[in-house]
């Protein structure tokens, strides 16, 4: 860990030592910002008010204007409920000036009858009336030269005014200290960039709407800084990794006998994927690696072929899933084609007590289990292993780092090798598994029939039952996915036992109801029901794992489709089409459809390639939305846009590379800036900033 450079002690001084931040503000600024003045700093504007010098006659409801106007008459409010108002005017006609909060006499003492105010404000007009509720500014004329005619809008909270955060913000931008470069020259010079302090003046000075946009030079110098700061942090995170010796476990022909009994052959992709694994893990280096690929794509089957190569080398190796079923379901697969070849395989849950557990852990701790699966129960302090070698992570984004790290501490130096059912684009790929290799499982296996993906609108939802009714009659099985109402679990599952209660009421016991909020026994009654059969038609919220494999369940509904991420739906869409049967998607969605939902409905009808989904979600998304991003460990950056500034996202990958490459330990001149870089942005491993003053 490198000391924080004496130059940036400024910018990481605490927020609350801003004038005017006092202790009911600190939080506040804290929230919105950061606790640091350098988080003020970085905080740009958001808009740009433009204001017209106008008169009352030709006034402009609901745009920013300045006017010039005599002071007439005071009116006190006439009732509870009702403004404070000032009637004033020009030349030209009257307007009310409206307080609804903050008015009284003290009004009357600072802008007296018959003065003049310079008054800013959008006007609004009801029936002949024209009134400002609540003016931007109001001074007298000696002091217009502090109504600015452009004036940059920052972001703000409750109980901190956009104003008041301008105000913050340039007192933190005056406070930032001139810099060593530590961009090439060339590249800036190439790029127009300016300096970093002069690009930081120009994110809190816009003067046209262009210069707000994240293209604009200033932001995008700001935003490069952010993202090579990022990624050096993961590349050199990386390379520590690999500079561990780790054991070198060689391709087995162990391995080709598992790979030979399965019933079909390896897609070039999984050929691919696993010669990458193999690669690491011959390597002597310690493995980080990634496999992402759409559910079915045959990433556990990848994995599996892996676990017996370690298992020839003597050697033992974990796969852990984030849920009971998921990881009852892996040790179904596994088990068999494992025992063929002598590998034993243990599954290990917190469902597991008494002496059989005592008798699993024994297995593991003596290495006569080769195999553990299993879900958090597995890195719980009991659990040992008698040589831990490879640490495989299902649905990694759904396990913190050091829920990982934890794992792979049951070993000497355990290779990683994650996967992931959330295909992400490749430039997102730098972003979020930066610290990773990522391999591609981009191919499906073959002879899968495609589901049939139709849009359909609610006002049609009698007739979606009707036909449920006869699918389910002849014996089909279906998902009916709620919709998320709310950010709130009981309201979700609320919305989904009304339905489930409809849907029973029309279809017959055989609905079974599953949502988060349910007891993990419960939970898995009911999907044992789904699995054999009893259950026909299974309500789900989305906050359960419906990550299981059912090949019967051939239909899927999803009750307003417009309402989730084109990524989320297509995860959705791949729990049905893994049977014989064709199957059905079907997008419940409440009319009218915007444009973007149309098109977002349309891609999902037209493909099914995850990859191209997500491609596609993200330029839909426009940056804008970033929840599902976020969702699938997409870092926090506060400058960076994932899609204006995704060209910018490679180049600071392979820059960071180069450098690390040439100068590992940062020491020529650009090192040492670089070192400046990153203590200024100071990423942790979770994916943000560091705030830690
Ligand atoms: P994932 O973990 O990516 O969701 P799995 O490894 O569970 O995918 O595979 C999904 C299904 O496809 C399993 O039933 C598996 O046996 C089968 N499968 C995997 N690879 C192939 C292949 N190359 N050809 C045919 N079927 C395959
Ligand atoms: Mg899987």
């Amino acid at each position: 860990m490198r000391m924080r450079p004496e130059i940036l002690f400024p910018l990481f001084a605490p927020a609350s030592g801003l004038k005017g931040v006092g202790p009911k503000l600190a939080p506040l600024v804290e929230k919105l910002a950061g606790p640091l003045v350098r988080d003020l700093a970085f905080l740009g504007p958001q808009s740009l008010i433009a204001r017209r010098l106008a008169n009352v006659g030709d006034a402009v409801p609901g745009e920013p204007q300045l006017f010039t106007l005599q002071i007439n008459a005071h009116l006190p409010p006439q009732g509870p409920g009702r403004p404070y108002r000032i009637r004033a005017q020009d030349d030209t006609g009257f307007i009310f000036l409206n307080w609804f909060k903050g008015g009284g006499p003290h009004l009357a003492r600072q802008h007296p009858v018959g003065s003049t105010r310079i008054v800013a404000g959008k006007p609004e007009r009801f029936n002949t009336e024209l009134s400002i509720a609540h003016p931007e500014y109001m001074v007298p004329p000696e002091k217009a030269g502090d109504v600015p005619l452009k004036e940059a809008v920052y972001p703000a909270t409750a109980g901190v005014a956009p104003r008041i955060v301008r105000k913050l913000a340039l007192e933190a931008l005056a406070r930032a200290p001139h810099l060593p470069e530590w961009q090439d020259a060339a590249w800036l010079s190439r790029q127009g960039w300016p300096s970093w302090r002069e690009a930081l003046e120009r994110l809190h000075s816009p003067h046209s709407e262009a210069e707000l946009l994240p293209t604009a030079p200033g932001r995008a110098r700001l935003a490069y800084d952010e993202l090579l700061a990022h990624q050096l942090a993961m590349a050199s995170r990386k390379a520590a990794v690999r500079a561990e010796p780790a054991p070198v476990i060689p391709h087995s022909s162990l391995a080709d006998a598992a790979e030979a009994a399965l019933p079909f052959a390896l897609t070039g992709a999984q050929v691919r994927s696993l010669s990458e694994i193999r690669a690491d893990l011959g390597s002597g280096q310690r493995m980080s690696r990634l496999v992402q690929g759409d559910v079915g794509s045959g990433k556990t089957v990848t994995a599996m072929l892996a676990m017996a190569d370690v298992a020839a080398a003597n050697r033992q190796s974990a796969l852990m899933a984030p849920t009971e079923i998921l990881a009852r379901q892996h040790f179904e697969t596994l088990e068999k084609p494992l025992a063929d070849q002598g590998i034993r395989a243990v599954l290990l849950t917190g469902r597991d007590k008494g002496a059989a557990r005592a008798e699993k852990l024994r297995l593991l701790y003596s290495g006569e289990a080769s195999v553990a699966v299993g879900t958090h129960a597995l890195f719980q302090d009991e659990v040992a292993f008698h040589d831990l070698a490879l640490a495989i992570v299902d649905e990694q984004h759904r396990f913190g780092v050091s829920e990982r790290q934890r794992l792979q501490g049951k070993g000497a130096a355990v290779h990683l090798l994650a996967l992931s059912a959330t295909p992400i684009p490749r430039t997102l790929e730098l972003t979020v598994y930066g610290d990773l290799d990522v391999s591609r499982l981009d191919e499906k296996p073959p002879g899968r029939t495609p589901v049939v993906t139709r849009a359909v609108p609610t006002t049609r939802l009698g007739e979606v039952v009707e036909r449920l009714r006869t699918a389910v009659a002849g014996g089909a099985q279906a998902f009916w996915i709620c919709p998320l109402v709310a950010e709130s679990e009981l309201i979700d599952a609320t919305a989904a036992e009304e339905r489930a209660g409809v849907l029973r009421q029309m279809l017959g016991p055989a609905v079974g109801l599953i949502h988060g909020r349910m007891p993990a026994a419960e939970k898995d009654a009911v999907m044992a029901g789904f699995v054999e059969g009893r259950v026909s038609v299974l309500v789900a919220t989305t906050v359960v794992e419906v990550g299981v494999n059912v090949p019967n369940a051939s239909i899927m509904v999803i009750e307003h489709a417009e309402r989730f991420g084109l990524a989320q739906l297509h995860q959705l869409r791949g729990r049905v089409g893994r049977g014989a049967a064709a199957s059905t998607c079907l997008l419940l969605y409440d009319p009218p459809l915007s444009a973007a939902g149309t098109a977002r409905l349309e891609t999902l009808r037209d493909t099914d390639d995850g990859f191209l989904i997500a491609e596609k979600d993200l330029m839909l998304r426009g940056g804008g939305d970033l929840m599902g991003l976020k969702q699938s460990g997409f870092p926090d950056y506060r400058l960076a846009d994932p899609v204006a500034h995704r060209e910018l996202i490679q180049a600071a990958a392979d820059d960071a590379r180069l450098v690390l490459a040439r100068d590992p330990k940062l020491e020529s001149p650009r090192g040492k800036a670089l070192q400046v870089l990153s203590a200024l942005f100071d990423w942790k491993p979770g994916g943000g900033w560091n705030s830690a003053g």
